[in-house]
């Protein structure tokens, strides 16, 4: 009997290409879809989405489609080791194949794979619009499954009864505040970055190699074991030790799966620790880690890895911040510091600011405090009319929760706030209270005068 974690599930929809797999998660994210940010080639090749369904969280992950050769309809070892690596990182599996095109012998073979990894798996079969063509499905038994789910991406149709069977055993909210033992409080922090930028140099100056591994929360299928260690009197947790220190393929052909794992380590943490190395700064790779880190609303710091292989001279270090920033236009709270993992250089330094930075994560502020901020930030500039001449109204701001900072604010017409606007009352807000380190989370909600 496997045992599956239900606490927050990390749930992919996996197909060949072509059967309607980014349909069906546009569909089931429907109003859920995230605001608008202008982040740049954050979810280009993995789409995913938090998703609350009736009160219970789980992620959502398009993988995109594996490239699977027409003409033979095969899939080729490098394309199965794929599939393979992105199972090992998931609790399960939305397998989608198509009505229309029937059953292909690529869709046998995905099927097989997940059989072989007795991973969770639902059979949905797309195109399916309405109860009339639901026989079409009836093809797709041969597989050899009880269930089969016909749905729709393009009109909804069968996605609850899909929906309500895969949530069928996460826990709700109310399960996790109620069943998860409540320990003492623990900084968790995930450790990031490209290979050899430094990460498990880093994690063995600060823990040893041999300290005590924990695995993460009992009933997971995944294997990452963390490290638990203290730190002046606080408790920490780095995430996916295990992982991090796991040597990888030099050819990565593993690129998917390396990007989920550290998906999962972000999505668990508290504080992001986001490692460069200082002769390769912020590549493009760099920024599509860091911007799930600040679309998921954690702390951030920035680290410039290696300090010890720079010529310096004056106004070095100055001259990496002024790039670095430029490079990360979309996290300005963040701090910046380097260090040398090697040398054990600043290290302490970067433990002190992990804890300064978490004290921030966790900070509450009064309602009249917020509202007196936001009614001083609207009248200092005020909102441009939106596009058909309207003025916009904001009245009131409340602190929703914190870890992450959450912040409700009213405004008429949160449809036509706009982006930069929106980028304006963030920086008023980190000019007025000290959230360094931590993207903090604005909602809009309408409220009339
Ligand atoms: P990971 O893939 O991110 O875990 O990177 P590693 O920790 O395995 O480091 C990759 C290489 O960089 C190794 O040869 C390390 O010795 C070297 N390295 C890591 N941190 C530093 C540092 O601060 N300074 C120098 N000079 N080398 C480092």
């Amino acid at each position: 009997m496997v045992n599956y974690n239900n606490i927050k599930p990390l749930i992919a929809i996996v197909g060949r290409p072509n059967v309607g797999k980014s349909t069906l998660f546009n569909e089931i994210l429907g109003e859920n879809s995230a605001i608008i940010d202008d982040m740049p080639g954050v979810t280009r090749d993995l789409h995913y989405e938090d998703i609350n369904y009736f009160g219970k969280p789980f992620t959502l992950i398009d993988t995109g489609g594996f490239h699977i050769d027409e003409d033979t309809d095969v899939i080729s070892k490098g394309i199965r080791e794929q599939i393979e690596a992105v199972l090992s990182n998931v609790d399960g599996v939305i397998f989608l194949a198509n009505a229309e095109t029937g059953i292909h012998t690529s869709d046998k073979e995905i099927f097989a794979l997940l059989r072989q990894h007795s991973i969770r798996t639902w059979v949905a079969v797309s195109h399916i619009d309405s109860a009339r063509k639901e026989i079409f499905a009836s093809e797709f038994y041969e597989l050899g499954v009880d269930e089969i789910f016909p749905v729709s991406g393009k009109t909804g149709f069968g996605t609850y009864d899909l929906l309500d069977e895969v949530t069928k055993d996460f826990w709700t909210e109310k399960d996790i505040a109620e069943k998860l033992p409540k320990e003492e409080e623990e900084i968790k922090i995930a450790v990031v970055g490209r290979p050899n930028v430094g990460k498990s140099t880093l994690v063995n100056a600060i823990i040893g190699e041999d300290k005590m591994l924990v695995s993460p929360i009992a009933g997971t299928t995944m294997d990452p074991i963390d490290s638990l260690f203290r730190y002046n009197e606080h408790k920490m947790r780095i995430i996916d030790t295990a992982g991090i220190r796991r040597k990888k393929k030099v050819n990565d052909l593993m690129e998917k799966a390396a990007i989920l794992r550290a998906f999962r380590s972000i999505d668990r943490a508290d504080i992001v620790v986001f490692l460069m190395d200082s002769n390769e700064i912020a590549t493009e790779q760099d920024l599509r880690l860091l911007g799930m880190a600040h679309a998921k609303n954690k702390g951030i710091i920035l680290v410039l890895n290696k300090w010890d292989l720079i010529e310096k001279e004056t106004g070095t270090y100055e001259n990496f911040v002024k790039d670095l920033r430029y490079r990360v236009k979309f996290a300005p709270y963040a701090p910046i510091i380097s260090i040398s993992g090697l040398k054990k250089l600043r290290v302490n330094k970067l433990l002190d600011k992990i804890i300064e930075i978490f004290q921030n994560y966790k900070r509450a502020i009064p309602d009249e405090e917020l509202t007196e901020w936001l009614e001083s930030a609207v009248r200092r500039t005020p909102p441009p009319l939106t596009k058909k001449h309207k003025p916009l109204f904001f009245s009131s701001a409340k602190m929703l929760e914190t870890k992450p900072p959450t912040i409700k604010i009213n405004v008429n017409k949160p449809n036509s706030l706009h982006f930069s606007y929106h980028r304006y009352l963030l920086n008023r807000f980190y000019a007025t209270f000290n959230y360094e380190g931590v993207a903090v989370k604005f909602v809009y909600k309408k409220k009339s005068r």
